[in-house]
């Protein structure tokens, strides 16, 4: 099956038509992932006949004339980590291996308000601990760009989904860049909303002062259309936010005239690869040239970010997976052993090596003794850290910066060093610590053919501003049109 070219937005328009049905749309994309999945593994489970039969309850909805929601038809991907009671939702772990969730999520009952096909749910480093996707107990996600690559993470299978022509629409989440980076890796575009913009109710969580639920497309218009959908005050979810939802779609088109850029100065510092701060920069040109102006500014505690990032997660993680017991959830040792041994045994045998030492980490954060000298002082980095923030959106309306420091990089070559694997967050963890939005989008490639992301963020709630800033760019630019032909 060849690929299917067309956007999200373009693809309701043939579905609204009738140029195209819900069955036919989702037949073509499950036959594209039957052939392209085999090679990339985005996907953990694809339920084709689910899809195929919720298709046909659109379809036959539609010619009886009855009213249908925002994306009726249009096929979704889900990462498994947000609650669904029609499938599993593992978190990509042993623990979670055959956890059926009781209840839907709220943004998988929005989408299923929408009338999306909820068509597969995609794979992701285990409860959402990593940045390449690589600690997912299942299986081994590959960017669509380059087959020996990662397709960054933790959404790894969502962002690889949509660049592999899989989906045209993914949902992921982002705690510390887990929607932006994979994004950048894999040449889609990512959207890290608001903290409390969207719903965190049924999503398995990691660090809920950070956590945030996003959309992943091709193109800008995509993201705004899935994120009207999904975005919006929830009563079961108490850190979401009581403000209306704009008309994300309406507001993408409007000259950049008059806008402010801002470029940090400690962005382009050592470690940033020369073909991305090049390419960076040249989209920064591309701004000036639609009327922005740029103005360098300074994030001075932005060399923290990744320190505090990984005191704050890990002891949030530690806190958030105790409920992992053997008892409530979960694996159980098949052992006869006392409770504790139990307790013990079921963690031990079923969290990978990464939760582990994420557990281990913020376990030892949160400890009395090291509780003031590390969690509290990380809190009060993450202070100065947002208060950074709030001056430069004095100055400006949005920042420009890389995604990561460099493209995407070869499995395995920082699955043994985490620390590594920690510095590629560099450019994202912060918009995590200070709450703010960000988007990722395809600004370029590198001389071997890989992807290159510019980041743009924004002052908390400002999406519209994001997202026109980043439609303006795309419409300028042909970069987001580009497929990977290698499968
Ligand atoms: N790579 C980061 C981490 O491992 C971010 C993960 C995420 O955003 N879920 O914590």
């Amino acid at each position: 099956m060849s690929r299917i070219e067309q956007t999200a937005n373009e693809l309701l328009q043939l579905l609204n038509q009738g140029e195209i049905s819900a069955v036919e749309l989702t037949q073509n994309y499950l036959d594209r992932i039957a052939v392209a999945d085999r090679q990339i593994g985005a996907f953990l489970r694809v339920d084709a006949d689910a899809a195929l039969a919720r298709a046909a309850d659109i379809d036959s909805r539609r010619q009886a004339g009855q009213p249908l929601g925002k994306l009726a038809g249009l096929p979704v991907a889900v990462k498994d980590v947000l609650c669904d009671t029609d499938t599993k939702t593992t978190c990509a772990s042993r623990m979670l291996e055959n956890f059926r969730p009781p209840y839907d999520s709220t943004v998988v009952a929005k989408l299923k308000a929408a009338d999306a096909v909820l068509i597969g749910r995609t794979n992701m480093d285990e409860f959402a601990m990593g940045g390449s996707t690589e600690n997912s107990a299942f299986q081994i996600t590959r960017n669509p760009w380059d087959l020996d690559r990662a397709p960054g993470g933790s959404s790894g299978g969502a962002a690889a989904c949509v660049a592999g022509g899989m989906a045209p629409l993914s949902i992921g989440t982002d705690t510390g860049g887990s929607i932006r980076q994979p994004a950048g890796l894999c040449g889609v575009v990512g959207l890290k909303p608001t903290y409390g913009r969207v719903s965190r109710f049924g999503l398995v969580a990691f660090a809920s002062s950070l956590d945030q639920v996003g959309p992943l497309a091709n193109s800008t218009e995509d993201i705004a259309l899935l994120l009207e959908t999904i975005a919006g005050h929830d009563p079961q979810d108490s850190t979401s936010l009581d403000v209306p939802v704009p008309e994300y779609t309406s507001a993408l088109d409007q000259p950049l005239e008059g806008l402010r850029l801002g470029i940090v100065r400690e962005h382009f510092a050592e470690g940033l690869d020369p073909e991305v701060e090049t390419t960076v920069r040249e989209a920064i040109k591309v701004y000036e040239s639609l009327g922005a102006t740029v103005k360098e500014i300074s994030l001075p505690h932005s060399k923290y970010a990744v320190a505090t990032y990984y005191v704050i997660a890990p002891s949030e993680a530690s806190s958030n997976l105790a409920r992992y017991d053997g008892v409530h959830y979960g694996h159980r040792t098949a052992e006869d052993c006392s409770l504790v041994e139990m307790y013990c045994r079921s963690r031990a045998e079923a969290f990978g090596p990464e939760v582990k030492r994420r557990i281990m980490l913020g376990a030892y954060a949160l400890s009395a003794g090291y509780y003031d000298a590390y969690y509290l002082k990380a809190l009060k980095v993450r202070r100065l850290i947002r208060q950074d923030f709030d001056a430069a959106f004095e100055q400006v309306d949005l920042i420009a910066s890389p995604v990561t420091a460099e493209p995407a990089f070869k499995i395995g070559e920082l699955a043994n060093d985490p620390l590594s694997m920690y510095l590629v967050d560099l450019y994202t963890v912060s918009a995590n610590l200070a709450g703010l939005p960000g988007i990722s989008l395809p600004c370029g490639f590198s001389k071997t053919g890989l992807p290159i992301g510019l980041q743009l963020q924004a002052k908390p709630l400002a999406e519209e501003t994001l997202l026109r800033g980043a439609h303006m760019y795309q419409k300028a630019t042909d970069w987001q049109t580009k497929r990977s032909d290698r499968v």
